[in-house]
């Protein structure tokens, strides 16, 4: 691992920090920070927390620096993705995010860039990487999570467009996208991870009924999407008819990547600010946890680190995204936990009657989603022992019964 940036990637990370000194602010771990995430069940503060998202984005798009690491043909700033890292390394100390926009990038870029077609990238990038467009990813259904290739959405082949129905779960920010990518199943004979079509559907088509679910934390981060006889041009498919499950593959390994690369962000500081306020740090238990919570956060930045380095000097492997996303979340865990134990009595009240407008309470009830989406911790510990370790595979007797066949919920 280097610690060390060669002369170019230092000049490059001067660069970076020039660019986020002149456009944004230091983060001071309180809860004066506004990218720290969006905890405000009021609609109108909901409305200005994607309104700053947007803006930032914005900035980056204006400055060149959004698309990092996406190739110049299709708008981005032909970086490598280690140049994308150094960026995040110096962002993760700055008030600023791009929040759930650069979160459709890294789901929706890469598979229109790789199996999309000329016209499907020459339409929706653009407006992906300047955030005009919002996306969602409908691909999570009642009887269809982990074991995502069970998916029952049909898709019926109709002159030159499809009709679908079928239900989605789970679908994050559905109520503000403007476009979705969606599996369907569009042949019942073929094995299940056959005969799945990948499509790109306007979120505004008849038939599209969203209905958002409220979380425990109050907010409605995710929604029920229910298709009716929605009708997508043909056009829209992405890949080839039958060959979903490739493109969507490609969604799956960039989302678990994310998840962990959001490690890069640390908020101990926030949690050691918070030790002081309660007067907690003579504490030997606390401060033992307080010791815990940095050490963990920093073994992520340094995962992060062994990460640059082997993209950069393709030199050893990199950690496997799994790891990145298992560690970071059962780290967060112990960060939120030990923040609502410090607040003593007052960390059992909720919204504005608890310290600091119940942000860690949030983050509490919050933290379960992070160890579901993208995978759930038990899915990414079958990952990496079948490829990080090489322990023999689940048994998949199901993999060549065709799917009509399949026992279902
Ligand atoms: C915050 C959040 C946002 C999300 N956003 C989206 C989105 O935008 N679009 C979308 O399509 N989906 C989204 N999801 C859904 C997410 O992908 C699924 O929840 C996830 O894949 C798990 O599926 P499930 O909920 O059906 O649980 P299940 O698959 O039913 O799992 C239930 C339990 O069984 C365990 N389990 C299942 N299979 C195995 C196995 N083989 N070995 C060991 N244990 C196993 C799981 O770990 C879990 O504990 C989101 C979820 C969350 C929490």
């Amino acid at each position: 691992m280097d610690f060390e940036d060669t002369p170019e990637e230092a000049a490059f990370r001067q660069e970076v920090r020039a660019f986020l000194e002149a456009h944004a602010t230091l983060r001071t771990g309180t809860d004066a920070d506004w990218s720290r995430g969006n905890v405000a069940t009021d609609p109108d503060q909901q409305a200005e927390y994607v309104r700053r998202c947007q803006e930032w984005q914005r900035t980056l798009y204006d400055h060149g620096w959004a698309g990092l690491a996406w190739p110049k043909a299709f708008g981005g700033a032909g970086r490598s993705p280690a140049h994308q890292i150094i960026f995040n390394q110096e962002l993760a100390v700055f008030d600023a995010t791009s929040g759930f926009i650069g979160a459709a990038q890294q789901l929706v870029g890469p598979p229109l860039m790789r199996h999309g077609s000329r016209e499907q990238q020459a339409r929706y990038l653009g407006p992906l990487l300047r955030g005009d467009e919002g996306w969602c990813q409908l691909f999570s259904e009642p009887g269809a999570g982990s074991d995502l290739a069970c998916l029952a959405t049909r898709a019926v082949a109709d002159g030159d467009e499809w009709v679908v129905n079928g239900q989605k779960v789970w679908t994050s920010a559905a109520q503000h996208a403007d476009f979705g990518i969606l599996l369907a199943r569009t042949d019942p004979d073929a094995p299940k991870h056959k005969g799945i079509t990948f499509f790109i559907v306007d979120m505004r088509s008849p038939g599209i009924e969203i209905r958002p679910l409220v979380q425990a934390t109050g907010l409605t981060h995710f929604n029920e999407v229910f298709l009716t006889d929605v009708r997508i041009p043909a056009a829209n498919v992405v890949g080839e008819v039958g060959e979903g499950w490739t493109v969507a593959r490609t969604v799956l390994a960039s989302e678990a990547g994310m998840i962990g690369g959001a490690g890069q962000s640390s908020t101990f500081d926030a949690v050691l600010a918070l030790a002081r306020e309660c007067e907690r740090t003579a504490d030997p238990l606390i401060r033992q946890r307080l010791a815990d919570v940095y050490i963990r956060e920093r073994i992520i930045k340094f995962l992060g680190y062994r990460m640059q380095t082997a993209i950069m000097h393709k030199r050893g492997t990199p950690p496997d995204p799994s790891v990145l996303k298992n560690f970071f979340t059962t780290t967060l865990s112990r960060r939120v936990e030990l923040a609502v134990e410090l607040e003593g009595a007052g960390g059992m009240l909720a919204g504005s009657d608890a310290p600091q407008d119940g942000f860690w309470q949030q983050q509490v009830m919050a933290q379960f989603s992070s160890r579901i989406g993208g995978g759930t911790n038990e899915v990414h510990k079958n990952m990496i022992g079948e490829r990080a370790l090489g322990l023999p595979a689940e048994p998949r007797a199901d993999k060549d019964v065709p799917w009509r066949d399949l026992p279902r919920s």
